[in-house]
Formats: structure tokens, sequence, C-alpha cells
């Protein structure tokens, strides 16, 4: 533990979040760059609890007081070490993560909870400015060949693993791009593109191979898969939106998240939006649903310059609290 009276001295503190005036006029991140004397504070936060309730929170059992203890001792290589030996992506992780981590810190009985997913951010992204994120090719390879269908966050954390396990491993993906949901469902002021093709360039260099538009079952077969391959995992995810059977629904200017997002991410891009166009600009928008999705389409309702938004959400509005946790739910 670094500092044992860290948590008594030092309140939650993050780096401000770019003026929602200035950030509503383009498509750049939320956030604002990582700061690395805030984060050393912040690490020194945690209290190393006897039972560190936070592992139980991560879904991927992140090591979280061990890395903390590390940046508080400015050793952020070995924050590094310990971060990435249960986490493929903490840069995707550590900007768009609901963080239930930071939901079960035992700091956030009666404190803030410390902030753990900037933590996280900060030492992946100081990784990647050092040079010291390097590929992690493995040193001996099985004759085995892994297909993996579907290139989102499963698809590539699974490619990944399967690679450092020495097979030999190609992405499927019918999309023109790599990356599921963060290419063309999460917006680029959440997430970056860039930080995803840096993730995808480093597993081209640790020997992953991606082939794009590729629609396994139509324009490739299932029987061809399986006669290259020893093993096919599917990673498809889901293209179901849930709709909402009620009178009206089929009205002119209803749409799903997805029809209103993806080609958002899409002009981002630079690329042509080949469907119907659909613009929020002057128009009185309504959110149905307050979750990430829906929080993306009042981010992007906004950007796009529409006369008012009102979001409904069944459950209970959020406390407003400058410290809270929770990312991505309220005004992006
Ligand atoms: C708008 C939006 C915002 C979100 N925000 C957040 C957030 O802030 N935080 C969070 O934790 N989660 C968020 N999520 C949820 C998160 O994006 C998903 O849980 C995650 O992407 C699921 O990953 P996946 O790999 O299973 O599927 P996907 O990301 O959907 O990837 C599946 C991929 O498989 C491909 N595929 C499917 N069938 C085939 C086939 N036959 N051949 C080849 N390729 C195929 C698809 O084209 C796709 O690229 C959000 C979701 C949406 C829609
Ligand atoms: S932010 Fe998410 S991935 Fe990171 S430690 Fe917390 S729960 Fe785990």
């Amino acid at each position: 533990m670094g500092k044992p009276t860290g948590f008594l001295e030092q309140d939650r503190e993050l780096p401000k979040k770019r003026d929602p005036k200035k950030r509503i006029n383009d498509y750049n991140e939320v956030d604002s760059a990582i700061d690395e004397s805030i984060t050393q504070k912040q690490a020194a936060r945690c209290m190393d609890c006897g039972i560190p309730f936070c592992h139980q929170g991560c879904p991927l059992g992140n090591i979280i007081p061990e890395f903390n203890d590390a940046v508080y001792q400015e050793n952020w290589k070995l924050a590094y070490e310990i971060l990435i030996s249960t986490n493929n992506f903490p840069e995707f992780t550590g900007r768009i993560c609901p963080a239930p981590c930071e939901a079960s810190c035992v700091l956030g009985i009666n404190k803030p909870a410390v902030a753990i997913e900037y933590i996280e951010k900060s030492i992946i992204e100081k990784a990647f400015a050092d040079g010291y994120a390097t590929p992690r090719i493995p040193s001996v390879r099985s004759d085995k060949k892994i297909a993996v269908v579907g290139s989102g966050p499963s698809g590539l954390a699974a490619a990944a693993q399967l690679n450092y396990a020495g097979h030999h491993v190609t992405v499927f993906e019918r999309a023109d791009e790599i990356g599921g949901l963060l290419r063309y469902g999460i917006p680029d002021f959440k997430l970056d593109k860039q930080i995803l093709d840096r993730r995808i360039n480093l597993m081209i260099k640790e020997g992953v191979k991606f082939q794009t538009n590729v629609n396994v079952g139509e324009t490739l077969s299932v029987d061809q898969l399986k006669e290259d391959f020893d093993a096919v995992l599917l990673c498809g995810g889901s293209t179901i939106p849930r709709d909402l059977p009620i009178p009206g629904r089929n009205l002119k200017g209803v749409y799903f998240a997805m029809d209103f997002l993806t080609q958002q991410n899409l002009r981002v891009a630079g690329k042509k939006v080949q469907i119907e166009e659909v613009w929020a600009t002057g128009k009185n928008v309504v959110v149905i649903g307050g979750g990430d999705t829906g929080s993306d389409c009042v981010g992007t309702s906004n950007r796009h310059g529409a006369k008012s938004v009102t979001q409904i959400e069944i459950l209970n509005k959020p406390q407003k609290i400058e410290t809270k946790p929770c990312r991505g739910q309220v005004g992006q």
C-alpha cells in the first residue's frame, strides 16, 4: 500500500471534461488528456483492503490495489504489467466501462470511490506514450488454426488470447472495418477510433490476421470455414434492436438508435452514408431510454444542433454528484 493516509488527505479528483459549449461543436473525446500528477494522487487513495471487493466488481478480475500501489510508487511499467495480466484492452475499458469496480470500492461507502477507471486509462495511455505497450508475440506457435467470426470487443479479446496461446488466429468481419460496436456504434466523442486502430495495429504485429467484408454464412460458407480451420469461434454480437410495440411506433421520424448512431460514425470517418440520412438538426428530439445508447443519442443530437432534446427513462433520475463513478451516463 503506497500511502496509508492517502484516502484521508486526498479527495476524488479527475481532470475536467472539455467545456460542453465547445465540445458539442465536434466529435472529439469529451474527456481531457490524462494528468499523471492527478493519477498518482488518486492512486494514493486506495486503502488496499484486506478483501478488495473491486476485484469481484470488475468483470475482468483486474488486480486493482496492486496497480494503484505501483502508480503511487511511480512504477508505471509495473502497473502496466499488472493491468494487462487481466485486461486485453484497458484503453477501451478505461474510457467506456461502466466501472462496476468503483461501485464495489470500500472507500465508496462513506467517500467518493477510488477513481479506478481513470487510473486504468492513465496506465495504458502512458504505456503507449512512453513506448512500452509493444507487441507481445508468442514464443511458441501451435499448429492450430482458429477462425473468429466477428470483430467486436468479444472477438478481439478472444483473438488476442488465442494468439497469446500460440494459435494461428484469423478474425472475419462482415463490415468494412474491424471493431464491431466499438467502430460503428459507440460515438467518437466517447471512443476515438484512433484508439481502436492503435490496438488493431498492435494485434496485427502480434500475429492476428484480419479479414473484413467477409460475411460468414453468405460470402464465406461455414463448410469452407470448418475445412480451413481447426476451430471456429462465434462472436457475432446482436444486431436485433429491442422494439417498443406501442401505437405510433411506425410513424415517420421514429427510429432505432443504431439507424441514427452508425451513420454519424460513418460521417466522422469520412465515409458515405448509403441509407436514409437521419439528422436531428433543428428538431425536437425525444430519446427513449437512459442507458449508454440513449446517452449517445443525446450527445449526437446535441452535436447535430437539435432544437431540444428530451430523454425519457423508466428508472429514477440519477443523483447529480460531480464525482459519480459511472461514466457515459450524463451530459455528453
Ligand atoms: C450505442 C451503443 C453504445 C454503447 N456504449 C457502451 C459503453 O459505453 N460501455 C459499455 O460497456 N458498453 C457499451 N455498449 C455495449 C457494447 O458495445 C457491446 O456490449 C459490445 O460491443 C458487444 O461486443 P460483441 O463483440 O459481442 O459484439 P459487437 O460489438 O456487436 O461485434 C460483433 C461483430 O460481429 C460481426 N458479425 C456478425 N455476424 C457476422 C458474420 N456472419 N460474419 C462476419 N462478421 C459478423 C458484426 O458485424 C460485428 O462487427 C454500447 C452499445 C451500443 C449499441
Ligand atoms: S473500469 Fe471496468 S474494466 Fe476497469 S477495473 Fe473497473 S470494472 Fe474493471
